[in-house]
């Protein structure tokens, strides 16, 4: 089975960043920093645990969770689809070669791209971006 994204929405319930709410103009472009400040709610770790497991989340120290109300968990897309940021359009990608910290390289359980390179990943992204 080839690689790529299996719309599974794992990667948005619930999002984990590095960075808390006060941080994001810091690190977003100022367009991605206004939409997460509206759209991004903090949430808590067992929230996270419950969502996606406790092993996998417990891998995450120091990292922040935050719901995101654009997610729908009827149909588990997107409905910003077209005004989502950017980290979200270049997911995974993000999380292998823009997070220098421990966490880079972790993506998802399952995920779809989960075993490639960083190359791999932008080839699977493909006119996506
Ligand atoms: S976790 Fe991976 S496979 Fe699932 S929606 Fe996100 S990018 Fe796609
Ligand atoms: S904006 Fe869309 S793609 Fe980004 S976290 Fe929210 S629901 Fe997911």
């Amino acid at each position: 089975m080839g690689y790529g994204c299996k719309r599974c929405g794992r990667c948005c319930d619930p999002v984990v960043l590095s960075y808390l709410k006060k941080d994001f103009r810091s690190y977003f472009t100022e367009e991605d920093a206004r939409f997460t400040e509206r759209h991004f709610h903090r949430v808590s770790r067992d929230y996270a645990a419950q969502r996606l497991g406790l092993d996998w989340v417990s891998t995450w120290r120091g990292a922040y969770w935050y719901r995101c109300d654009c997610f729908d968990y009827v149909t588990r897309t997107c409905r910003c689809y077209d005004k989502r940021p950017g980290f979200c359009r270049r997911f995974p990608l993000c999380h292998i070669i823009s997070d220098p910290g421990p966490y880079a390289n972790a993506l998802y359980p399952d995920c779809g791209f989960d075993g490639l390179t960083a190359d791999g990943i932008l080839a699977a992204l493909g006119g996506e971006q």
